[in-house]
């Protein structure tokens, strides 16, 4: 049993969990930080970073850092349908593109940097709630069981965990038959000339996004629909690639050939519904709290701000002394008020994107009336326009 008494414990050390461990250590709480993976790690990601990103990244004081990484830059943005039709659009802001496992560990060392103690490889197994704090149970390879004490715990463990099934999550049970997998390809084996612009590819059952991350990688995403594509998803991902004339300009057959033996990292049956923000006692923020569509491309950019959220509410909690109640109430009405309508449109967008017939149309409709896709790609962002 650790002998401390946290103010803050945070399950998790993605964006999410960093951020908001950052913004409280800062505000002056005693935080504790635990990450069942040892960094830096890959993850499922399409590794595009939006302004929303940036913005947080700049406001931590971590841009000539993150610079020194060499991201890519990307301001443009093209939807290729395995039609032949083509849209394109400026995305009205400076992205970049950096590998998730070099964001993600820049991120916690500025929490150490903090004062934040960050456990790690630690995974936390069970939340209890006793008396006035909370007890949470971690452990990892070396060691069965330890205890650590809190006054709150924040979730920040993702779009899956086990701790969903011990929380009995109202989801666990559903089958959403959407699944991502990532792949980091070398530029110099690709036929890729845009480095400055992320494109997606869309074919049945999938889309799929590619751009230019650092050092020369190609990140190469996708997510799937079970429901129509039946195959491996490395199969799915060849059929896309023989439908989608441009795509298979880009990867030649020699990748084709080798898409067995390239590291994948994915995630089956993500449920991209309705959660709860509070479970167990706890505050569920980044994916834990809610997911985008990855077509969004700012689920990262979410995360963060979710973290610097529940940090603002905690603050100004301590502050004004609120109630557990009133701090929870207060989260989850901001919450909603900053991210509800950009899930919903993306969520929105990706249902008629992963359905043939209505991507078809839609596609389309925005080729006829072109102003509307600015529209679209502003629907999701935190500046909506809706
Ligand atoms: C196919 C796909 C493509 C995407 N592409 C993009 C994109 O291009 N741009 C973008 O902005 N967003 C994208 N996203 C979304 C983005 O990846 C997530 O929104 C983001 O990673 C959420 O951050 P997080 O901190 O909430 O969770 P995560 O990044 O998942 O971090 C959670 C951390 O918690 C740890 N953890 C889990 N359980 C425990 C436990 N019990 N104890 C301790 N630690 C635990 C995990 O190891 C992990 O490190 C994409 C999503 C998908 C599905």
């Amino acid at each position: 049993m650790d002998n401390e008494i946290y103010d803050i414990a945070i399950i998790g050390g993605g964006p999410a969990g960093s951020a908001a461990s950052i913004f409280l250590a800062k505000g002056g709480l005693k935080v504790c930080l635990f990450e069942k993976k040892r960094f830096p790690r890959e993850t499922l990601c399409g590794e595009f970073l939006s302004k929303e990103v940036i913005d947080i990244i700049k406001e931590l004081k971590l841009f000539e850092k993150f610079l020194a990484f060499h991201p890519n830059k990307i301001d443009s943005f093209r939807l290729i349908n395995d039609n032949g039709k083509e849209i394109s659009a400026n995305l009205n802001f400076h992205a970049y593109g950096l590998r998730r496992s070099t964001l993600d560990n820049l991120l916690l060392n500025e929490a150490i940097k903090n004062g934040v103690k960050v456990f790690q490889p630690f995974e936390i197994i069970r939340v209890e709630n006793i008396g006035n704090d909370f007890l949470l149970s971690a452990q990892n390879d070396v060691i069965d069981y330890s205890y650590f004490k809190s006054k709150f715990v924040i979730s920040a463990y993702g779009k899956q965990s086990t701790l969903d099934q011990t929380f009995h999550r109202n989801f666990i049970k559903r089958k959403s038959f959407l699944n991502g997998v990532k792949f980091h390809i070398p530029k110099s084996e690709l036929n890729y000339n845009m480095p400055n612009e992320i494109r997606i590819f869309l074919s049945n059952g999938i889309y799929c996004g590619m751009n230019e991350v650092d050092n020369d990688i190609v990140t190469l995403c996708f997510l799937e629909n079970r429901m129509i594509l039946k195959n491996t998803s490395r199969s799915n991902l060849i059929e896309c690639v023989s439908r989608n004339k441009m795509l298979k300009n880009i990867i030649p057959d020699s990748i084709i050939a080798k898409l067995n033996k390239l590291p994948a990292y994915g995630n089956s049956n993500i449920y991209f519904g309705k959660r709860k923000l509070i479970e167990n006692g706890t505050f569920m923020i980044g994916d834990a709290g809610g997911i985008i569509a990855p077509i969004a491309g700012d689920g990262i950019g979410m995360a963060l701000q979710s973290g610097k959220l529940i940090a603002d509410v905690l603050l100004k909690s301590k502050k004004e002394n609120l109630s557990l109640n009133e701090a929870q109430m207060l989260y989850q009405n901001s919450w909603q008020k900053l991210f509800s309508k950009r899930i919903y449109y993306g969520l929105f967008i990706q249902k008629i994107l992963l359905e043939s017939r209505l991507k078809n149309l839609a596609i389309n409709f925005v080729y006829s009336f072109p102003f509307v896709l600015p529209k679209l790609i502003d629907s999701t962002r935190s500046n909506s326009i809706f």
